[in-house]
């Protein structure tokens, strides 16, 4: 294509894991791209929807523009969005979406990244292992926004669910940007099936330890395997053998700071390096329009409105993103530091935190059975009870079960005669 051309060398490897019975990844492995694809979807949804994403890019030929690389994402949108409302069992199914090729900027060879859901990329740049792409996940918004770490992301329960994804929407909101292709870097794609399972450290010691990218693929499926292997995995490998005539970065203070930072890693800037040398590549992206591609989801959906959509509840994250929108922080705080007075299915007076009915994804959790059956309860307050009455604090709440008792005990008749129930004592009578 130009003179002096990017040689690039690769590996992969992908695995059912442990606990699936299906693979519903697909991967496309060179020459000139590379992507991974996590399939979602009931049945057979998700390896159709995967499978059928990666067909719709390699069978298309795309020019070296990044454009046309995002061009071909919306394709694979089209194709799997229309395969959905065509087959009622594929109703539905999805794909995370993320590539790298070679692209051509202002007649250098650049690599163009494309990313839409939580499949990830990552640049191990002078042994520093970073992830250039964003999560389009719940998670991934609440890291972004300071609300969670990315520690405790790996394991949040809600952990799985995806706002952006390949073909389940009639439009796709899809993520690119470009970097210098550095002689030594090496880039990896993969599914969250490895990085759920094996920590970025460990990620970052085997592609820093292991020259073969096929050995070091296989490496990463092996230990995600060992740490419970519960999703697929899949990795793509690719080293930058020949930057085609780039010099190598001089690295600065700057540099330095920022890559010795662990905790940097989820906000390395995709082209930092680029900015630093003032390429062709670093003067079309200001700080201002980096911070945007930074922030991620909800930037980028304000000027150009999309619905937002989640392939395992949608409802959910519609209710998610208008609220992150007003106001996380508040929401948070809201969700979690109100306790509530409820008949839960245990049948029981039950003292939970968190509101009634929960907030989001913020569900209450019990903190006190109060020993109350739902048959002593007087009609007065069953029905409150029933839906579950909020308070302030715990103090509140227990001032409330306090006054319910008082209240039972002033109706409570001298004997009980009760032939349905073993355990229904009045409140003066506790059991043991
Ligand atoms: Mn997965």
């Amino acid at each position: 294509m130009i003179g002096r051309a990017v040689r690039l060398r690769w590996g992969s490897a992908t695995d059912v894991g442990q606990l699936r019975s299906v693979n519903q990844d697909s991967m496309l492995v060179g020459p000139g791209i590379f992507v991974v694809a996590d399939g979602m979807g009931g049945h057979q949804g998700g390896e159709v929807a995967s499978a059928l994403a990666i067909e719709t890019v390699s069978d298309r030929s795309f020019g070296p523009d990044v454009g046309e690389l995002v061009t071909a994402v919306e394709d694979a949108n089209e194709t799997v969005f229309e395969r959905s409302t065509q087959d009622p069992s594929l109703s539905g199914m999805g794909t995370t979406f993320v590539g790298i090729a070679i692209v051509e900027v202002d007649g250098e060879e650049r690599l163009g990244i494309v990313n839409v859901g939580d499949s990830r990329a990552y640049q191990l740049t002078g042994g520093q292992l970073h992830q250039i792409t964003d999560d389009h996940s719940l998670v991934g918004e609440l890291v972004r926004d300071g609300r969670l770490s990315r520690e405790d992301a790996r394991t949040h329960p809600q952990k799985n669910i995806v706002t952006r994804a390949v073909g389940i929407d009639e439009r796709v909101e899809v993520d690119d940007f470009v970097v210098i292709p550095y002689t030594g870097d090496r880039y990896l794609l993969c599914s969250d099936g490895l990085t759920d399972e094996v920590e970025e450290r460990d990620i970052a010691v085997v592609l820093r330890t292991i020259e073969d990218p096929d050995e070091a693929a296989r490496e990463l499926v092996r230990r995600a395997n060992e740490h419970g292997g519960r999703d697929n995995i899949t990795i793509v490998i690719v080293d930058v053998v020949d930057a085609g005539g780039v010099a190598p970065p001089v690295p600065d203070a700057d540099d330095f700071s920022e890559s010795d930072d662990d905790t940097q890693t989820f906000l390395a800037v995709p082209d930092d390096r680029a900015h630093e040398q003032g390429s062709p590549a670093s003067a079309q992206r200001s700080d201002d329009e980096l911070n945007d591609l930074l922030d991620g989801a909800r930037d980028h959906s304000e000027p150009k409105p999309q619905r937002a959509v989640t392939v395992r509840s949608v409802a959910f994250v519609v209710v998610v993103l208008g609220l992150l929108g007003a106001g996380a922080y508040l929401v948070n705080d809201y969700a979690r530091n109100t306790y509530h007075v409820i008949i839960d299915d245990s049948g029981e007076v039950s003292i939970y935190r968190g509101r009634a009915g929960g907030v989001l994804w913020f569900d209450p959790s019990l903190e006190e059975r109060t020993g109350i059956e739902a048959a002593d309860v007087p009609a007065t307050f069953r029905d409150r009870l029933t839906d579950g009455v909020n308070q302030a604090d715990r103090p509140a709440a227990e001032r409330y079960v306090a006054n319910l008792e008082d209240r039972i005990e002033a109706l409570a008749p001298p004997v009980t005669t009760t032939t349905s129930s073993t355990t229904a004592p009045t409140t003066t009578t506790q059991p043991g």
